[in-house]
């Protein structure tokens, strides 16, 4: 007997395709317009590995799509006060419509502090708290990229949040915090959230219709979590090294995905599912800093 699949496969590098391409477009009619090309400037302290991964994966989105883009590279030695002043800059720079400051910093370098300099317009990642807050209003300023990626999974694969049980697993201020505020205000969901001191996770999985989960932690959500016909969004990425992976490494998400796929109606890969969608959430983020910078 053959297997068949009874889910549907979230294909978030497809959507993140598609994003683009419209991106494109528009990058096309506001050059005919005569308007500005978007401009993006990248920040990046040290050499972390990971990080100049990420920010090669963005600067490439940058180049698919048509915008402008500046690379900023800076020592882990690098002083907070320096950092702060060359914030300061881009801050000012009227070329420059978004820039992000890449996550992690060395640990001399308090995030927040460096987070709260960007000035929210141009706060393309929407880790202020400024565009925290905006999330409750009906037009937010430049939503939180990661979470926005979500909403805009559910949105493009037709699945409704309104009136369904969402449980949101990990509360950070970059993803589950964000989505769970955006799961209410703009999805209508009812919303619980568990974190690192919530009893008994499975009693509340078991209750969600869909199920986000970002925590990192590989293996978290087995099958008996998780209800029959889930929505399942995976946003964990832990890399796992081992000798048995291509590149003496894989990328895991949060949940146990052989075991929980067949219970779910959709499900997220890792890699391949929320991933692509933070970029091109940024890139959303970019162009909407752009147009309401110049009109
Ligand atoms: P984080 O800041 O470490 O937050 C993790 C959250 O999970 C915290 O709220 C923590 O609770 C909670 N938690 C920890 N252990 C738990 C447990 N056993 N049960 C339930 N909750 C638990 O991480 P993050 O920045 O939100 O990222 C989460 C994951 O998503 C990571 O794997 C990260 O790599 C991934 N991520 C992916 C993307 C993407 O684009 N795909 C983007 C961002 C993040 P406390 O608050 O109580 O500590």
């Amino acid at each position: 007997m053959v297997d068949e699949k009874t889910y549907t496969l979230i294909d978030g590098r497809k959507i993140a395709a598609q994003i683009k391409e419209e991106i494109t477009q528009r990058v096309q009619e506001l050059k005919q317009e005569g308007k500005k090309v978007p401009h993006l400037a990248i920040i990046l302290v040290g050499d972390d590995g990971a990080s100049q991964t990420y920010v090669d994966h963005k600067v490439k989105a940058c180049k698919e799509v048509g915008f402008h883009y500046t690379m900023m590279r800076f020592a882990d030695t690098i002083s907070e006060e320096k950092l702060l002043k060359h914030i300061d800059q881009v801050n000012k720079d009227s070329d420059v419509d978004g820039f992000i400051v890449q996550l992690p910093l060395p640990p001399h370098i308090s995030v927040e502090r460096i987070t709260e300099h960007i000035r929210p317009e141009k706060d393309v990642d929407g880790f202020t708290n400024r565009n925290f807050g905006s999330i409750v209003s009906k037009n937010p300023l430049l939503m939180p990229a990661t979470p926005f990626g979500v909403m805009e999974l559910f949105k493009r694969y037709n699945i409704e949040t309104e009136g369904k049980s969402c449980v949101v697993v990990g509360a950070s201020r970059l993803v589950g915090a964000p989505l769970s505020m955006m799961l209410i205000e703009h999805g209508r969901a009812t919303v619980t959230v568990c974190h690192k001191y919530t009893v008994n996770l499975a009693h509340f999985t078991r209750q969600a219709d869909i199920l986000v989960v970002a925590v990192g932690k590989p293996g978290l959500i087995t099958a008996d979590m998780v209800k029959e016909g889930a929505v399942v969004i995976d946003v964990g990425t832990t890399r796992v090294e081992g000798p048995q992976f291509k590149n003496g490494y894989a990328l895991k998400g949060d949940v146990d995905f052989t075991a929980v796929a067949p219970k779910c109606s959709f499900i997220t890969p890792v890699p391949g599912g929320v991933g692509p969608m933070t970029i091109a959430s940024l890139l959303l983020n970019t162009l909407r800093a752009t147009e309401l910078r110049n009109p």
